[in-house]
């Protein structure tokens, strides 16, 4: 039987770091809407090209798209697949439910204003695009990228008003698919104040314990 996860919290919560945690540990595949986007348009894909033509009128990519990207790669996945920022509001639950059996959702709970400060340190190599974060994961020089020499930038919409603006909407959002899940009990609240190890054990643990997962 396929298993199916789903990885929610605001920006910064650390659930892609735990997607791709799991996705080496059982080799399910981590499902990221805007890498899959990323990916479809950089392989010049008919999806990739529908995707940019909207991206690039500044319009957000329209439901149908998203939905397509996912069917797409849900099919091609085997085992297992964990979704990180999807389902984000109610109608794309409703999408998921149409299609698979959710497993396990869990959320990764982060106070705002610790996102905030954590978004917000990220800085962006300007040439080759690496990530770093002047608190988690700092450049050894200032403003310098480790890698290729280039200059660190932050992201216009990394700003700590953006982020706000972003943040709020997410818990309009999702709220209800929060509720959604939480009434069906399978819905697992996670501080994601821990280290990525303590919350990777946490949901290891979870898996185990909820019978979706045994261990060998
Ligand atoms: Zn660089």
């Amino acid at each position: 039987m396929k298993i199916t996860l789903i990885l929610m919290g605001v920006q910064g919560c650390g659930k892609g770091t735990q997607a791709d945690l799991l996705e080496q540990r059982f080799s399910w595949k981590h499902i990221n809407i805007g890498d899959l986007f990323r990916s479809n348009i950089s392989n010049g894909t008919e999806l990739g090209k529908q995707a940019k033509a909207h991206i690039d009128r500044g319009d957000l990519v329209p439901d149908e798209l998203v939905f397509e990207l996912i069917s797409q790669a849900l099919a091609e996945a085997e085992g297992g697949v964990i979704l990180d920022g999807f389902p984000r509001n109610l109608e794309q639950a409703k999408f998921l439910d149409d299609r698979v059996l959710v497993n396990r959702v869990y959320l990764l709970e982060l106070a705002d204003e610790t996102a905030v400060a954590r978004i917000s340190a990220r800085r962006n190599c300007r040439d080759c695009k690496r990530v770093y974060n002047l608190v988690y994961n700092p450049p050894r020089r200032e403003k310098v990228c480790d890698v290729c020499g280039g200059e660190l930038i932050r992201r216009a919409d990394d700003n700590p008003d953006a982020v706000r603006q972003r943040i709020s909407k997410f818990h309009e959002e999702t709220e209800p698919v929060i509720r959604l899940y939480e009434k069906r009990g399978i819905l697992k609240r996670i501080d994601a104040g821990f280290r990525a190890e303590v919350v990777q054990q946490i949901i290891i643990e979870d898996l185990q314990s909820s019978g979706v997962y045994e261990s060998r």
